[in-house]
């Protein structure tokens, strides 16, 4: 057997060759850094938690018209995407003030913003991703203007959204971070969503308790990672308490089966 060709691998994830031309394969790893990836370590089983998360969240945001690289979830550990060029830019969306802002603004966490906020950082681990206004993205070229308005407004959609889902399972969308990337078709290029959303580019917390229920607990040394990783997967209804696969309430499979019991059209 030939082993695919790695193309890339990044702290949490590896990509391989895909199967046709224009696909990758995104393989999840349980590995966790953070600050500049100078604490590294693992959480046991994240790798197949995000992977079912992700899935989830991205078929999700498809059903309600956001283009993502999402193609399906091949097993445990791996899904297929397309293959796009990656925008070098975080996109972060913050509804409660937390982390780097706090430092920078010298908010308190947890008090919640006037209004939804969208950051942008350069995705450069050598300059430690640092913060970059439109200016800095048009005058560099690291996006269209074009480009910008797709991605803000889709970031503005994607937010609404997860705060929604995550509401109903008493969960607080805090903030998060997304990656988009570039699709061509001819001369014509379109953004969609890429990379992965998980509780490791996510602030979740519990609605009722404030508990942490992200990357935080690694980061802060909180401890209870796994089961937080864990708890999240169990409340949106993709692992049961006996550690094996939920059902979850996937409309796909909802709209096979009504149209198995539909009498077919003419
Ligand atoms: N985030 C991320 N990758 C990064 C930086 C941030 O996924 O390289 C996420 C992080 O998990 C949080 C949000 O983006 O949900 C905002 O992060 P922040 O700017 O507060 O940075 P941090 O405090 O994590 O350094």
């Amino acid at each position: 057997m030939t082993r695919r060709r790695q193309i890339y691998e990044g702290k949490a994830k590896i990509l391989y060759e895909g199967p046709e031309p224009g696909t990758l394969i995104q393989y999840f790893k349980d590995d966790a850094t953070a600050f500049d990836a100078t604490k590294r370590g693992t959480i046991n089983g994240k790798g197949v938690i995000n992977n079912r998360i992700s899935e989830h969240v991205f078929t999700r945001l498809t059903h309600i018209g956001i283009p993502t690289h999402f193609i399906r979830r091949l097993n445990m550990r791996e899904q297929l995407v397309r293959q796009v060029e990656i925008i070098p830019l975080e996109v972060i969306v913050r509804n409660v003030a937390a982390g780097s802002i706090c430092k920078r603004l010298g908010l308190e966490e947890g008090e919640p913003l006037p209004h939804t906020l969208i950051e942008y950082c350069l995705k450069d681990d050598a300059l430690h991703d640092p913060l970059v206004t439109e200016e800095h993205i048009a005058c560099f070229g690291w996006a269209t203007n074009e480009e910008m308005q797709d991605i803000s407004a889709m970031a503005i959609r994607v937010n609404d959204f997860m705060a929604g889902m995550f509401a109903a399972i008493n969960i607080r969308l805090v903030d998060f971070k997304i990656e988009f990337g570039r699709i061509w078709d001819g001369d014509f290029s379109r953004v969609i969503l890429a990379d992965e959303i998980s509780p490791d580019g996510c602030r979740l917390w519990d609605m009722a308790t404030g508990e942490k229920l992200d990357k935080d607990r690694f980061r802060r040394d909180l401890g209870g990672e796994e089961e937080a990783y864990q708890e999240v997967a169990k409340r949106l209804g993709l692992l049961q308490d006996d550690g094996t696969p939920g059902e979850v309430l996937d409309l796909t499979a909802h709209r096979k089966l009504r149209g198995k019991s539909e009498k077919p059209k003419k």
